[in-house]
């Protein structure tokens, strides 16, 4: 899915994708309004989360502040400490996102359940997701603009992989105008890492 990056506004050239080492992005706000936060389970969410696009290989960054109060802790995946793929932060803030059932039908995302980890970065806000479950898969390689798909985390280099509709009111309710109706999901065979790609 072709997507026109607009390169005049709306870019942060301090980025690098961490799968391609692009560093153009297009820049969209995911509005976590709070009637979708209740929805999702997302009490902790912001209200907004940023979402950037590489024009490249369409990987998506997420970020999303949160306030100082919250606990910092170091995440242990059971091999090296988990370090930011952005700025090699090793501090995050842990959320559970608890999908429930209702807004895993919603967001068409069943997969997920009971739910996904996601470790926002003390220091850039990059939001990491983590699948909570492994589904057994061995998985399969992956090619991504011209580069073997390897996990920013862990370098594994097998991935089960998702589509994930995004319902055209979803797409609205997101903010994310850009989105094409489905986001693809590569989930890490090794570490769970999830991989956004719209
Ligand atoms: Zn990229
Ligand atoms: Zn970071
Ligand atoms: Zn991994």
């Amino acid at each position: 899915m072709p997507h026109v990056a607009d390169k005049s506004q709306d870019i942060d050239q301090k980025l690098s994708c961490p799968i391609c080492k692009c560093s153009y992005f297009s820049k969209s706000q995911a509005l976590l309004s709070t009637s979708w936060a209740t929805l999702s389970g997302w009490d902790w969410a912001n209200p907004n989360a940023d979402i950037y696009q590489c024009s490249q290989c369409s990987f998506l960054l997420w970020f999303c502040p949160v306030t100082e109060e919250e606990a910092e802790e170091e995440v242990d995946l059971g091999g090296p400490k988990l370090t930011c793929t952005l700025c090699g932060e090793t501090r995050f803030w842990t959320r559970q996102t608890l999908l429930s059932t209702r807004s895993a039908t919603f967001l068409h995302i069943d997969w997920l359940n009971p739910g996904a980890d996601n470790y926002i970065c003390t220091n850039c806000a990059q939001l990491l997701w983590f699948a909570q479950t492994e589904n057994g898969e061995e998985g399969e390689t992956f090619e991504c603009a011209g580069h073997l798909l390897a996990c920013p985390i862990c370098q594994h280099k097998n991935f089960w992989t998702r589509k994930v509709l995004l319902s055209d009111k979803t797409g609205t309710f997101f903010g994310v105008d850009w989105a094409s109706p489905t986001a693809d999901i590569f989930v890490c065979t090794n570490c769970t890492h999830i991989l956004w790609f719209a």
